[in-house]
């Protein structure tokens, strides 16, 4: 294999860290140029799609030479998200430091390194003339972390022919869960925001006697929600039950649908993080967070609510989610109850990809290739990310990097001092351009 150049793509994600494209507002044209510079130093163009004022995306595409099936390196986007606690992280945020092996700062796991190391590969490619059977595409966007109303979406929206692939590989996979075996994230949930309100009597607090209370319906609401108990099913667990490494009769508990909800039990005593994983890619998942009644504590208010963070599995929708909560609410309430999605929240389904197909073979070679002796363990991730978008628009998408094996990524995302190891980067560059010669070679 080639040279990776991974002092240059270090470099790169240096520059995207330092251009801190904290979205909102995202400013990503920022980033954008500095991938358009990158490539054009290597004599490969490049289309920029404006979708608002200093925000853009990005795709250049090395053309098939048959009419191959084609693939995309991304949708990866460049907008991260903000700081919350500046004065906690070790080093500044946005300095994309070089220090015991990691780059350091925001953005640099999510998802700036494999940004730069699709940048890198697909720089490679063409640097080789390598003639793929079908279009290689490079899919760099904004605004994931809002929604993708100017980044992915925009994109499928109004140039839908750019975003038309067949695979589509982006955040994030290839992560060792247990020794050889490499996630491979084929599925997602859905999210969607939902507002309970409950009317009651206003009036005077001194005298509550009798009244029709907003307030205590709400709660009893609330407490029936949370004890509801959300039909499962372990269609998402059976790959992981078998990938993970446990014992037999772990892995049969995870496996039978009776035997479930003891396993989760189990669980939670001995490893609480993974029984909530387990929880979520097993079933619509609705978690009030915020509640809301009075203005002023001498009088009852009039409605109350509480908002439902709500995760659809993807072969259920708003109307399940709905039935589920009426339900869990019982008659009474149910007939109270006014539901409302609301105003500026994700709204996206659940979506899934097949796993029998000639493009997960090929990621199970290129995996084999770099770690001998690998399996893949097909995951549902309960994020939302751009390969909704992509497929919507009629292909197929996969979560798909390389980890070294040992890196702690739990607590990156989001998170202070978020950091990624060189190697990393270096891995991932090797898979996306072996991915690449396996598939469209
Ligand atoms: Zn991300």
């Amino acid at each position: 294999m080639t040279n990776l150049n991974i002092d240059e793509t270090i470099t790169l994600l240096q520059e995207l860290i330092r251009n801190e494209c904290v979205n909102p507002p995202g400013n990503e044209l920022l980033s954008i140029k500095s991938i358009e510079k990158f490539l054009s130093k290597k004599g490969i163009s490049c289309k920029i799609f404006q979708s608002s004022e200093n925000r853009g995306n990005l795709i250049a595409r090395i053309k098939g030479s048959a009419n191959g099936p084609s693939m995309m390196f991304g949708p990866s986007h460049v907008d991260v998200v903000p700081i919350e606690k500046p004065d906690e992280w070790i080093i500044p945020p946005f300095s994309g430091e070089n220090k015991d092996g990691f780059i350091w700062g925001r953005g640099s796991f999510d998802m700036l390194f494999m940004v730069a190391a699709q940048c890198q590969a697909f720089a490679i490619l063409h640097k080789e003339k390598f003639k793929p059977k079908g279009d290689l595409i490079l899919a760099i966007v904004a605004d994931e972390e809002v929604g993708g109303k100017y980044g992915c979406k925009w994109m499928v929206d109004n140039h839908p022919e750019e975003m038309k692939v067949d695979n589509a590989v982006s955040e994030f996979g290839g992560l060792e869960i247990s020794e050889n075996k490499l996630i491979l994230p084929y599925a997602e949930k859905g999210v969607i925001g939902l507002r309970l309100t409950f009317k009651g009597q206003s009036g005077h607090a001194s005298m509550p006697y009798g009244k029709d209370n907003s307030v205590e319906k709400l709660s009893e609401a609330i407490i029936r929600i949370n004890k509801y108990k959300m039909p499962y099913t372990t269609k998402y667990l059976k790959h992981l039950a078998k990938g993970l490494g446990v014992g037999f009769i772990q892995r049969m508990l995870l496996s039978r649908k009776l035997l479930l909800p003891l396993a989760l039990k189990i669980l939670q005593k001995t490893n609480p993080v993974m029984a909530g994983k387990l929880h979520s890619m097993s079933r619509t998942t609705l978690a009030t967070t915020i509640i809301r009644g009075g203005q002023k504590i001498n009088v009852l208010p009039g409605s109350s609510s509480v908002d439902i963070d709500c995760r659809l599995l993807p072969e259920q929708d708003l109307n399940y989610a709905k039935k589920h909560i009426l339900k869990a609410l019982g008659k009474k309430l149910a007939k109270e109850v006014e539901i409302t999605i609301i105003e500026d929240s994700l709204d996206v389904a659940g979506s899934e990809s097949p796993l029998d197909t000639e493009f997960v073979n090929a990621i199970k070679r290129t995996f084999q290739k770099l770690i001998p002796n690998s399996s893949i363990v097909p995951v549902i991730s309960y994020g939302a990310t751009d390969l909704r978008f992509i497929r919507r628009n009629g292909g197929n998408g996969y979560g798909f990097c390389l980890f070294e094996s040992g890196e702690d990524i739990s607590d990156l995302a989001h998170n202070i001092n978020e950091k990624i190891g060189i190697k990393t980067v270096e891995l991932t560059t090797k898979a996306m351009y072996e991915l690449a010669k396996e598939y469209l070679g």
